[in-house]
């Protein structure tokens, strides 16, 4: 029997194949990012099913391409085997390639059952028609086409796996292309399948009063249309839906980690801490164990962060969050409170000593250095530790308690620890309370200057003065300097107190001139951290200046262990001092360790004996004696001024006329003065007896 075929039904069916394999491939991409979830199953069944429909319909819209000279027609029950079938391949097929990897024995394996099922899907439909008689296939198209249905299976198994990452490029296009290929292959298997079909001459359509094959051609081609399109628009809402919770979820994520953890170094933050030591408390009680929270702070961490730039200071936190990270046992836990503090949070301790070999375990590796982080500096912390139960029972408590301790370590020389004690909460508070004091003490206009006279220890007379700082705070009352510049040191407030003192001398100076009193020499304080400022003489001379006043009027005091640590540096800043006409004296001489090649070397205008010797001259006899006259006797050989400090006692003062001293300050002769108290005093002084 001649068939002929309608060309735009074996175009559609074309069009169908590929657009059932389109479908397959987005859907494969779909399932792939589900995961093991319940919406892969369904979307699995669904896709099967949506693709089952393509494929067989392609197939029955190409069937309808044939006409024969004899009416056709399809056995409903036959006809469903076949879609069945179609759509148990198509869940196999998904299956397979939304599966991870895809080994080329595995791939071959499916390609075939595949390929089998294609084959199978198509001659049932053929079947369906219940040709009598049957039809005879032709043994080469037959092999022919199950070989072809292998191949394409095959070849769409590897694409659609190859395909089904959704985030490659251009893989729409791609898709469209490959769908196409698809299409071709699954085509060209049925229209050999066809063409393995000889109708005997005289054959009947056995089902022709079955399914009516024009309705059914309308039937399947709208309705697969449908599904597919269907599919394939649920599949990119879903695709959209997913993505969309997706990037919610990683942004919720991303914010619980940012209210846990700092950013900067990764660690726990306060509040994650926090809450774990709320936890330990709880299972501290009820199982009687004790616990260690030992708080650090990194030593010149600030100088760090103003001379070399923020960017620096924020490496050195995240090199120490690191190291710190690697000191500890696993499970103790170490969090960034903020700025340059740190926790380490020691559970199940056996003994406070077990606090001790962690924190000298901590100081130890981080003064051996040898990192791999390639950060060239080595930064130790100052550690406090409190303990729970003995030194609080909350958080909060524990928390102050050791920070207390850590403000003991720190004052205690740095680079230790110590464990708290009852006591240390009355210092860290007062320190708190200094803290903020200075913070507007400039701008509340909280500072004022002192005057101590010094007088010439040959006839007495006025020599100058030396500018004492004082902190008149409204709460705290009159503080000394010995209490609060360390304080304002350690913050870097220094700097500016340090400018402001030289003003405010500036102003004295002018002042007591302008009162016509006699131009007077005033000493100046330079404090550690003044002295590491690289513009340190510019500035001051700036001040100077702008204040109009004469530089030789002005003496700077550096203390002598600052002076020696680093000498050559010193020097070189004494000088740049001298070229403007600025006097120098060494401050607190006898308690810093002089190398007497350098001591020659600053070529100072003066040496200020420091309170500790004058004293020895009353209460150290006849070696308190040798030593401050071989001072005396340095220091003229050197030809520099010697200055006696803390002079109290008149037996002091009389040796040191003896001893040819050249100045003398202290309370015996004159007491730190006000600015209008010490003009008084030099009123007096000048005015004719
Ligand atoms: P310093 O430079 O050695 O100043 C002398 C200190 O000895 C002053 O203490 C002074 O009041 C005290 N003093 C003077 N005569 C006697 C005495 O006969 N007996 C006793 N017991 N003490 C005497 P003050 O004013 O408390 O200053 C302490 C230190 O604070 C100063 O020691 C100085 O190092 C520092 N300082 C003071 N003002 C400033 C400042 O403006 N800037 C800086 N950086 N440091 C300052
Ligand atoms: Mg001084
Ligand atoms: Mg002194």
């Amino acid at each position: 029997m001649q068939s002929t075929y309608n060309f735009w039904l074996v175009a559609l069916s074309l069009v169908v194949a590929a657009l059932a394999s389109y479908t397959a491939l987005d859907l494969a991409g779909r399932i792939t990012l589900l995961g093991r979830t319940l919406a892969r199953h369904a979307w699995l069944a669904g896709g099967a099913a949506a693709m089952g429909v393509g494929i067989w319909s392609m197939h029955f819209i190409g069937m309808l391409a044939i006409s024969l000279p004899i009416p056709l027609g399809y056995d409903l029950r036959t006809t469903a085997y076949s879609l069945a079938i179609a759509m148990v391949v198509s869940w196999f097929a998904l299956f397979i390639v939304t599966r991870g990897e895809l080994k080329a024995s595995r791939l071959a394996m499916a390609g075939i059952l595949l390929g089998f099922g294609i084959a199978g899907m198509h001659y049932t439909g053929m079947a369906a028609m219940q040709m009598q008689p049957g039809i005879d296939y032709d043994p080469v198209l037959f092999g022919a086409s199950i070989a072809i249905a292998i191949t394409a299976a095959t070849v769409a198994l590897w694409i659609a796996h190859t395909l089904r990452d959704s985030k490659q490029r251009y893989v729409i296009t791609k898709r469209v292309a490959a769908a196409f290929v698809m299409g071709l292959a699954i085509t060209g298997m049925h229209y050999t399948g066809i063409a393995a079909a000889d109708f005997p001459a005289g054959a009947i359509c056995g089902a022709a009063r079955g399914i009516n094959s024009e309705w059914l051609a309308t039937t399947v081609t709208l309705f697969s249309f449908a599904i597919l399109i269907v599919t394939l628009m649920l599949s990119r809402f879903d695709a959209r839906t997913t993505l969309l919770t997706g990037s919610v979820t990683r942004l919720t994520g991303q914010i619980v980690r940012m209210a846990a953890f700092d950013a900067l170094t990764d660690l726990p933050n306060r509040r994650t801490l926090t809450e774990r030591i709320e936890l330990v408390i709880e299972s501290s009680r009820r199982n009687g164990k004790s616990f260690a929270i030992l708080f650090m702070d990194l030593d010149g961490f600030k100088t760090i962060n103003d001379s070399l730039g923020h960017s620096v200071g924020d490496e050195v936190l995240k090199a120490f969050a690191h190291r710190l990270s690697s000191c500890v046992h696993e499970g103790d836990m170490v969090a960034r409170l903020g700025g340059d503090e740190f926790v380490v949070l020691l559970e199940d301790l056996a003994s406070p000593r077990d606090a001790e070999i962690m924190a000298e375990g901590v100081l130890a590796r981080m003064r051996k250095g040898a990192w791999s982080d390639g950060q060239p500096m080595q930064v130790t912390p100052s550690i406090g530790i409190s303990l729970y139960p003995d030194d609080g029972d909350t958080v909060d408590t524990l928390l102050k308690n050791a920070d207390a301790a850590m403000y003991e370590a720190k004052r205690a020389g740095r680079g230790t620890y110590r464990f708290f004690e009852a006591g240390m909460n009355e210092v860290a508070t007062r320190t708190l309370k200094i803290q903020s004091a200075l913070h507007d003490a400039l701008s509340s206009g909280h500072f004022s200057l002192h005057f101590q006279p010094k007088f010439r220890g040959d006839n007495g007379e006025l020599a100058g003065a030396e500018a004492l700082l004082r902190l008149n705070h409204p709460e705290l009352g009159l503080l000394a300097p010995m209490e609060f510049i360390p304080i304002a040191e350690r913050s870097g407030q220094i700097v500016h107190i340090g400018h402001w003192v030289v003003r405010e001398t500036c102003r004295q100076i002018r002042s007591w001139i302008a009162d016509g009193l006699p131009p007077m020499r005033v000493a100046i304080n330079l404090s550690p951290r003044q002295l590491m400022q690289p513009d340190l003489v510019n500035t001051v001379l700036e001040i100077v200046r702008e204040e109009n006043v004469d530089c030789h009027q002005i003496m700077f005091e550096i203390t002598e262990s600052v002076a020696m640590q680093d000498a050559p540096k010193t020097i070189e800043m004494i000088h740049a001092f001298q070229n403007h006409g600025f006097e120098i004296a060494i401050d607190d001489f006898g308690t810093g360790y002089s190398s007497l090649a350098y001591l020659q070397r600053f070529r100072v205008k003066q040496l200020k004996i420091d309170r500790f010797f004058t004293n020895g001259l009353d209460a150290d006899g006849h070696e308190g004696d040798a030593i401050v006259s071989a001072i005396i006797a340095l220091a003229h050989s050197l030809e520099m001024d010697v200055v006696a400090e803390g002079v109290e006692t008149p037996s002091q003062l009389a040796k040191l006329k003896t001893m040819m001293c050249d100045e003398i300050q202290g309370f015996l002769l004159g007491k730190p003065l006000t600015a209008d108290a010490f003009g008084t005093l030099l009123h007096q002084q000048t005015a004719p007896a």
